[in-house]
């Protein structure tokens, strides 16, 4: 996942949080390796080289995470979309800052794309893809995942209260903070920007941040970043920064990316998916 993760614990046994920080950490780097694109032996890389070529057996917890990942594409109408991964190369985004593609090439690029492109087999947990050229990219949901399954741990060994975070796009809070008011978060501010963030509340809940500016380049004065609205193959209009907060990072992960896309005609769709989401939403500026 490229980045860097966070656990802060508060308890009064500072030896069992280490621990159990220690088993959470692992979990995370255990799952980098099942699911990043930029490594070559994990499943995703083995699936984005064989699945076109036909069905191929995965562990169920990778399978479980691609059921829901594609639940959450048909929610949303395809804003969030782990096959966008063509585009967001097409786009120069893999491991670089972008650039624009060649109209020929991304028109090409959109017929690989499309989360009905990818068949999953629930009696034998295989996955296959219905065309050459498609390709999964977990980079919007991945860290979510990874840090809903480091919670898991922590809870499981009884951590109350704590903050866990992926890049500080992703925060996982257990417990309501030491004023019991909620874990104090503030949202990002754009780059340039000066002060603090609106400042949000998590009691046992989490909140991911979407944002053009992450990895972006400039053109005919728009921002062009990083996340692509697969619906029209190029990177997002519709706003400049998505928050969400939901109970599962996994679900406020991908949430926040199909916000970003969907800009304001995603808070009414998506509240009525996920009744008490808190939404958050930046349309104007970079
Ligand atoms: P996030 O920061 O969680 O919004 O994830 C952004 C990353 O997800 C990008 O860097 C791409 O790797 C990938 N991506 C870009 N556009 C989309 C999309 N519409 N749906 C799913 N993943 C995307
Ligand atoms: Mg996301």
């Amino acid at each position: 996942m490229a980045t860097r993760f966070e656990v802060a614990l508060a308890g009064s046994r500072p030896e069992a949080l280490r621990a159990a920080a220690e088993e959470a950490l692992d979990e995370i780097a255990r799952l980098e390796d099942l699911l990043s694109i930029y490594r070559p032996n994990s499943v995703i890389s083995r699936l984005n080289r064989e699945a076109a070529s036909g069905a191929v057996a995965v562990d169920p917890v990778v399978w479980g995470l691609l059921r829901r990942a594609l639940d959450l594409s048909a929610a949303t109408d395809g804003a969030f979309d782990p096959t966008a991964g063509p585009l967001v190369r097409a786009w120069g985004f893999h491991g670089a800052s972008g650039s624009p593609p060649d109209p020929q090439v991304l028109a090409a690029t959109r017929e690989c794309v499309g989360w009905r492109l990818v068949e999953l087999d629930p009696a034998r947990f295989t996955v296959r893809f219905l065309r050459p050229g498609v390709m999964l990219d977990l980079g919007a949901v991945g860290k979510g995942f990874a840090l809903d399954r480091a919670v898991g741990i922590l809870r499981d060994a009884g951590v109350e209260s704590g903050l866990v975070h992926g890049g500080t796009s992703t925060v996982c809070a257990l417990g309501s903070g030491p004023d019991g008011e909620g874990w104090p978060v503030a949202l990002p501010l754009a780059p340039g920007e000066r002060g603090h963030g609106q400042v949000v509340r998590l009691r046992d809940e989490t909140l991911s941040v979407s944002a053009v500016w992450g990895r972006a380049f400039m053109a005919d004065g728009r921002v062009l970043g990083h996340v692509i609205d697969p619906r029209v193959g190029e990177p997002v209009m519709a706003a400049s920064m998505a928050a969400v907060r939901l109970p599962s990072a996994t679900e406020s992960d991908a949430l926040s990316t199909a916000l970003l896309v969907l800009g304001e005609a995603g808070r009414a769709r998506l509240e009525a998916l996920r009744p008490g989401i808190g939404l958050w939403l930046r349309t104007a500026g970079p």
